[in-house]
């Protein structure tokens, strides 16, 4: 591996920064400046789903305005209260997927894991802020039994680890259960959806791109970044290591009203992975999730964003736009 200087960023490990997340509204208002008007109904809705965010992914925020899109996807806001009609606490279905705990098998040939219960930040428009992780937390034996549930399947090729965050875990966890997963002789890829590279950059550290880029399992690696405004310099060099050391690299993002549903962002966000070596996926629409209904963009929008990228980007810029029907075989193309 190419040895790199230490960069400041590093100085603090990736652990004590997780174990410093901002998890009070108090403390982000005062950190950034905001109008304490908002602050009551932020500390009411941070009941709902409570507020978390890193040190890291703050820094990147423009204090003082409230409509930060980089703030806007982590402030608690009084309006998640609102009923809306339609939304769910589990829109997705995904009780009816989850054959064993810590396992959701909807499509063909790939299944997700549940690898981590925990985030390092709290998205408010994650259609999760409701799924039943105490009942997902693992224990061995269920980790046992996880694994032989794709064992059994010789169908499985690719195993998923989403969360939460798998890569709030330790290397140690995580070298186990890839360890496990390699020794499943059907198994291909290996694919991990994490949003820590762009919450986190610190948690890729030299251990874990190594232990990612020897494993006998192909590695794709799915970011979230929505905004461009993410993409910092810490970002980028920790993408490019991952890059580097021949990991698959893609992004997912949501399509969220007031942080990423103009055009010049999508494009710019298209611009800025690809910097940091990141072809762009998907494009998601909201899942309906009872508490985000205010980020709703509607599907024309949707489709007029995807023509105006098609007309602006090489194709290879420009991503899947989908939506999620629960009970189909795959993501659902606009
Ligand atoms: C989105 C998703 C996948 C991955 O789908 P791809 O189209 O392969 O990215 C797998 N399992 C579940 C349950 C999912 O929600
Ligand atoms: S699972 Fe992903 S989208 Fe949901 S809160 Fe965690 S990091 Fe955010």
């Amino acid at each position: 591996m190419i040895p790199r200087t230490l960069p400041t960023w590093q100085l603090k490990s990736w652990q004590d920064e997780l174990s410093q997340l901002i998890q009070s509204p108090e403390d982000l208002f005062a950190r950034l400046n905001l109008d304490p008007q908002h602050l009551a109904a932020a500390q009411r809705a941070a009941q709902l789903f409570p507020l978390r965010v890193t040190d890291s992914f703050v820094r990147r925020m423009q204090p003082g305005n409230l409509d930060d899109p980089l703030l806007r996807q982590v402030l608690p806001l009084g309006c998640e209260f609102d009923e809306a009609i339609g939304y769910s606490n589990d829109p997705l279905g995904e009780a009816q997927t989850n054959p064993v705990p810590g396992i959701v098998h909807k499509y063909h040939g790939r299944v997700l894991l549940i690898a981590a219960t925990h985030c390092a930040i709290h998205c408010r428009y994650c259609f999760r802020r409701h799924f039943p992780y105490a009942q997902n937390h693992l224990s061995r034996e269920q980790w046992a039994a996880s694994l032989d549930y794709v064992r059994c399947d010789t169908s499985i090729s690719e195993v998923i680890l989403s969360g939460g965050d798998p890569l709030a875990q330790g290397d140690k966890q995580l070298a186990w259960l890839i360890e496990q997963l390699e020794a499943i002789p059907h198994l291909q890829r290996l694919r991990i959806h994490s949003r820590l590279p762009v919450v986190l950059p610190s948690r890729i550290t030299p251990e874990l791109v190594s232990l990612l880029s020897h494993s006998r399992l192909q590695p794709v690696l799915v970011i979230h970044c929505n905004h461009p405004q993410e993409v910092d310099e810490e970002v980028l060099a920790a993408l490019q290591e991952l890059k580097h050391a021949g990991l698959t690299l893609l992004n997912q993002c949501v399509l969220l009203r007031g942080v990423n549903d103009e055009l010049a962002t999508l494009v710019a966000l298209s611009e800025s992975l690809f910097r940091a070596q990141v072809l762009p996926y998907y494009v998601h629409l909201l899942d309906k999730v009872q508490g985000a209904a205010h980020f709703a963009v509607t599907e024309d929008r949707a489709r007029e964003l995807h023509q105006g990228m098609l007309a602006k980007l090489p194709g290879y810029l420009v991503p899947r736009f989908v939506k999620e029907i629960s009970q189909e075989a795959s993501k659902t193309p606009l």
